[in-house]
């Protein structure tokens, strides 16, 4: 049996290791997509209503994400510290929904 906690917003990115925290959107339900820590397994996202089989890998979306932030702000990326890139995400996106997996994002840029 696999157990399931959802982790709570800590208030604080320096601490937060979920990247993309408050960023995500399910193109299926429409839903936020939320951090979901498996006891003992990876970290990854899952949305709130539950219609994905399998969580998203955390590692591979935050990895896809910050290459897009990197090629959009190069610079502005390259100053960032891991602790430090969840702000300048939230700078440069207004919310990135996933389709069916972590190579299937629409990225809804602020103006
Ligand atoms: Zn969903």
């Amino acid at each position: 049996m696999v157990r399931t906690v959802t982790v709570e917003p800590t208030g604080s990115w320096a601490t937060d290791p979920y990247l993309l925290r408050g960023m995500l959107r399910c193109a299926g339900c429409g839903e936020a997509v939320l951090p979901l820590q498996t006891v003992g397994g990876p970290r990854s996202y899952a949305c709130r209503c539950g219609c994905r089989m399998v969580p998203l890998s955390a590692e591979a979306l935050e990895a896809r994400v910050w290459r897009e932030t990197s090629r959009i702000a190069p610079e502005r990326a390259a100053a960032r510290t891991r602790a430090t890139r969840a702000g300048l995400i939230a700078e440069i996106f207004r919310s990135i929904t996933v389709g069916g997996g972590v190579t299937d994002l629409t990225y809804a840029r602020r103006t």
